[in-house]
């Protein structure tokens, strides 16, 4: 083994711990929750829980998922936090070494790992964590380019936070409603001070486009959901042609038929709204995670 697989193998198990203790801390930001399995004692049975129930993946495999005592099932959250944690801090240290940089990016991962989960789970974000980023996204910006950086950082805050909160604003034009919520707002503003000025419009892109990833399949659930299985099928049916005309068959046809299927599906849509209460809730958080993941790890400008 040399020095540094050692170094990673530690990063890894420090990664599951800290990921263990995410848990923790997901679970104190939304105590209401009921499934979940608090590390302490089980919430169906009370039953206090023995140390060896309580080692990060281990303890969820040697389990098999349920409770030691009462055989309720644990939530699936616990082992893919602390794999998730450790992937972040291992896959850090690969791509940056035995570095400064290393730390920022493992501090900021974290965040964006609780923030996601609290997101996805209770629309729910601890905007403290948003701002522990920001500040030490500046920080880095300073230690890593002086003053250029700096300053680069405070402009790439403020721009984050205004281009997001003008988004956000312009849905009381469209919908009489903030298109987003406050916590997007520092997020941006945290992501641009990670990145600087020059990267904010671009990583605010790769969030927009991350956002498609669950903005589609959550439209499809809701409608699914709401009983607009036509609209459904109507979309995969839109999807599917899309992509066979633009992949392999681009002909007058293909393009009559997706036409064609863009305008039944427009008509099924702006049905459903109207008779729609409960407005489709969009996970930003985690789409603009996505994309400080993807600048920090694929983009040269970092
Ligand atoms: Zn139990």
């Amino acid at each position: 083994m040399n020095l540094e697989h050692y170094i990673l193998f530690w990063i890894c198990i420090i990664g599951l711990c800290l990921g263990s203790f995410f848990n923790v801390v997901i679970l104190r930001s939304l105590s209401d929750e009921s499934i979940i399995f608090p590390p302490s004692k089980c919430p169906k049975c009370g039953n206090k829980l023995y140390w060896w129930h309580n080692i990060p993946l281990l303890s969820y495999a040697a389990l098999r998922g349920k409770c030691y005592f009462c055989k309720e099932k644990i939530s699936i959250q616990y082992p893919i936090i602390e794999l998730l944690t450790m992937l972040s801090f291992g896959v850090s240290f690969l791509k940056f070494g035995v570095d400064w940089k290393t730390l920022f990016v493992i501090f900021w991962l974290s965040g964006f790992i609780i923030m996601t989960t609290t997101d996805l789970k209770a629309k729910l974000v601890d905007c403290n964590i948003a701002i522990a980023i920001g500040v030490t996204g500046v920080l880095y910006n300073f230690i890593h380019t002086g003053m250029d950086g700096f300053v680069s950082s405070i402009l790439g805050l403020t721009a984050g936070a205004v281009i997001l909160e003008v988004i956000a604003r312009l849905g009381y034009v469209f919908a009489g409603t903030r298109a987003m919520g406050e916590a997007d707002t520092y997020v941006a503003g945290a992501l641009g001070a990670m990145f600087g000025i020059q990267n904010v419009l671009p990583v605010l892109l790769y969030g927009l486009i991350a956002s498609m990833i669950f903005i589609v399949p959550m439209f499809l659930y809701n409608q699914y959901k709401n009983g607009n299985k036509l609209t459904c099928i109507l979309s995969v049916l839109f999807i599917l042609a899309g992509l066979v005309y633009c992949k392999l068959w681009m002909n007058y046809w293909m393009m009559g038929l997706l036409i064609l299927l863009g305008i039944l599906l427009s008509i099924s849509i702006l049905k459903n709204i109207k008779q729609e209460e409960n407005r489709n809730y969009l996970p930003y958080v985690p789409a603009l995670a996505l994309g400080a993941l993807y600048f920090i790890f694929f983009s040269v400008n970092f």
